[in-house]
């Protein structure tokens, strides 16, 4: 996998990082490995369909707004499109593609039925009132609704959309097809069929691949220490579920104002309690402050990076001292990083496999849509416990029969199943 990482530092060095560029070229390593036929390697680079909308749409002034939004369906071999809605002023076709592909990979390492999606809208949501969203929200399920549907493409929330907009899209649906159909959106509130357990879901999935990957790797977890950078929603629930499932102890943790740092151990449930309270960690009285950038070099059993993409570089990867990295981020390693990581042995969790826990608690809002009956809190913490222990299981010995590393063998493990039912489907 040495291409990726020539490509990446010559689209960097360039200043020309186009996202889907690099998901195909992840997907080209992979290939090459599993040694696909070009027909199946070259349907596997491209969304299957793509979706461009301009939506017009009345400000609460009068005056009319235009909008571009995108819905892009990578992949539906394995089952229907599933991916988020990011309302960024930055979005790009390319990105949406990027994360679709993504999200494609995603759901097959997890094993769930379903496929790749991704949708966005150009617009600054901090700019626009909640009446000016909702009509955002419904006049971008009018353009593309034919296109979604439970046994089509399920959207979700994602960068800036939250479960209201997610109750509008699922209104706006309901109505244009005339039938309650709840599963058509996951992520929605719970009293219009959100699940229980999904708050806590990415950190849970990866608190329990954690737990799993000590056990092949012989950590000792138990009165063991972690690291959190980015105390939002990922990092607060890690810190949580770090000490009541892992029985780590929390030495320090990060958000975008400082870091704080007690070697001794500050309760989490303490830590995230001022946080709610002051919106940051600074002044927290049983720690001391240090640098954000010390935090990861702190020698710690397991460090949760969840905060930004890019957080452990070819710089201080090799000052990086904890056993495991579990990526509850997206992309928080460098491929120049990992490669570092790898050969001092730290034991890498990659993104797409360690923060699945969401995806696959909003599948099982599908499933509980589907029934019209709603699981126990205990067992959707139960169902997401097997589905990521099965998943690491799987990355795990891949990694042992191809002799790759974790992320180079979640690649092999979702990309051959892609492939799979591509040719079961007979599509090549
Ligand atoms: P969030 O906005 O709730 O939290 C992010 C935190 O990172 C904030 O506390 C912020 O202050 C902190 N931060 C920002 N810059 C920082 C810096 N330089 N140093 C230290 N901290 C910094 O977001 P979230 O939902 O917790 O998501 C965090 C990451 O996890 C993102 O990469 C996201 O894509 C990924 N993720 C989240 C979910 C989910 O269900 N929440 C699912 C999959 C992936």
């Amino acid at each position: 996998m040495r291409g990726l990482k020539k490509f990446l530092e010559e689209v960097v060095m360039s200043g020309k990082v186009n996202p889907f560029t690099i998901a195909q070229q992840q997907l080209d390593v992979a290939a090459e490995k599993l040694g696909l036929d070009p027909a199946t390697h070259e349907l596997l680079r491209w969304p299957m369909q793509e979706i461009k909308v301009v939506l017009p749409v009345k400000m609460d002034d009068g005056t009319t707004r235009i909008f571009h939004a995108f819905r892009v369906q990578y992949n539906t071999a394995r089952g229907p499109a599933k991916g988020g809605v990011r309302w960024h002023p930055d979005e790009t076709l390319d990105t949406v593609r990027a994360l679709a592909a993504w999200m494609t990979w995603k759901t097959s390492v997890v094993d769930i039925p379903l496929g790749g999606g991704k949708g966005g809208i150009v617009c600054n949501p901090k700019e626009l009132s909640e009446t000016e969203k909702e009509r955002l929200a419904r006049a971008y399920v009018r353009a593309i609704g034919r296109a979604l549907g439970v046994t089509k493409d399920v959207p979700a929330p994602d960068v800036y959309t939250t479960p209201q907009i997610m109750a509008w899209m699922m209104d706006e649906y309901e109505t244009m097809v005339g039938e309650k159909h709840p599963g058509v959106i996951t992520g929605k509130p719970l009293p219009l069929g959100g699940s229980q357990g999904r708050i806590d879901a990415t950190a849970r999935g990866g608190v329990y691949v954690t737990r799993e990957a000590a056990k092949v790797f012989g950590i000792n977890l138990q009165g063991g220490t972690m690291a959190v950078q980015g105390f939002g929603n990922a990092g607060q629930h890690a810190a949580l579920l770090g000490e009541e499932i892992l029985g780590l102890k929390l030495v320090a943790a990060s958000d975008s104002k400082g870091a704080v740092y007690n070697p001794s151990g500050i309760k989490a449930r303490s830590l995230v309690d001022y946080k709610l309270k002051h919106d940051t960690l600074k002044g927290f009285p049983e720690a001391e402050e240090i640098p954000q950038e010390a935090l990861l070099e702190l020698d710690v059993t397991v460090l949760f990076p969840c905060a930004l993409e890019n957080a452990i570089t070819k710089e201080n990867a090799p000052r990086v001292r904890c056993r495991i990295l579990c990526e509850l981020a997206n992309g928080p390693t460098t491929p120049e990083a990992d490669e570092i990581l790898y050969d001092k042995g730290v034991v890498v969790l990659p993104d797409f496999l360690a923060n699945a826990g969401g995806v696959t608690v909003s599948y099982f809002e599908q499933v509980q849509n589907a029934y019209n009956f709603y699981w126990e809190l205990r067992d959707v913490h139960q169902r997401l416990d097997d589905k990521m222990t099965n998943a690491f299981r799987g990355v795990y010995e891949m990694s042992r029969r191809e002799k790759v590393n974790m992320r180079q063998a979640a690649y092999l493990v979702a990309v051959a199943r892609v492939a799979e039912a591509c040719k079961l489907r007979g599509w090549v």
